[in-house]
């Protein structure tokens, strides 16, 4: 089993971790700060420093079968450590902040536009979410809001409640396509103050301000009651 260090603190860019198990499937940490790809979110890259310096390339992060285990992939022809080995896991810190911005930018388009969630995912810089919604949309306007949404720069943050709590209040639920991480006994709460709760696993931003500008690339319709907003980090 590995400790999810991401879930308590998203800004952790590097930890101290030991080597469990290191075969084909992959580098089982007993800690680490990278977050394996699921909900939406894809699966942090980086590195792995052995103590003599050398480094391994991690291209991606997934669960183990268990879904308690967190698997690093290396960079094929890579030497794999010993298990036991001591290393230094650390992220590809400028890409996963890309990530969490984008992130907590499509917690607050499920604000700006208050439809059920179908599906969405995560990308580079940029999102989308799939609302069940026949309405048509208005890009800037959805893209007005959003931004406003934003500059409000509220507080995000988490609490954990029990799979009976979650099961006793189903309004929580935003999405209908992706099932929050249940099975544990408890699920983690995202909140964005006076705005937004809604279970997640990701990684996201303290302050919604860090997302800065955010565009809205394109509104697709996918059928009558389906429609595909993308949105993409401004560079600034
Ligand atoms: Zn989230």
């Amino acid at each position: 089993m590995t400790e999810a260090l991401f879930r308590d603190d998203a800004y952790l860019r590097k930890a101290q971790a030991r080597v469990l198990i290191a075969d084909a499937r992959g580098i089982a940490l007993d800690r680490t700060v990278f977050y394996p790809q699921g909900g939406g979110q894809p699966g942090d890259q980086g590195a792995l420093i052995l103590d003599g310096g050398e480094e391994i390339p991690i291209i991606n992060t997934i669960y183990d079968a268990d879904r308690r285990t967190i698997l690093h992939a290396p960079a094929e022809g890579s030497a794999l450590p010993a298990a036991g080995a001591e290393v230094v896991a650390r992220i590809d810190w400028d890409r996963r902040y890309r990530r969490m911005r984008a992130h907590t930018a499509l917690h607050l388009l499920s604000v700006a536009l208050p439809y059920p969630v179908t599906g969405g995912s995560v990308g580079e810089a940029e999102g989308r979410l799939d609302f069940d919604c026949e309405a048509v949309l208005d890009k800037a306007a959805v893209e007005r809001r959003l931004n406003e949404l934003i500059a409000l720069d509220a507080p995000v943050t988490q609490r954990w409640i029990t799979d009976e709590e979650l099961a006793a209040n189903p309004a929580l639920i935003k999405t209908m396509s992706v099932k929050p991480p249940t099975g544990t006994g408890r699920v983690r709460l995202i909140a964005i103050e006076s705005m937004d709760l809604q279970p997640c696993g990701g990684t996201h931003v303290a302050r919604t301000g860090e997302i800065g500008r955010a565009s809205v690339t394109q509104i697709e319709k996918k059928g009558r009651i389906n429609r595909r907003v993308r949105i993409a980090l401004v560079p600034s």
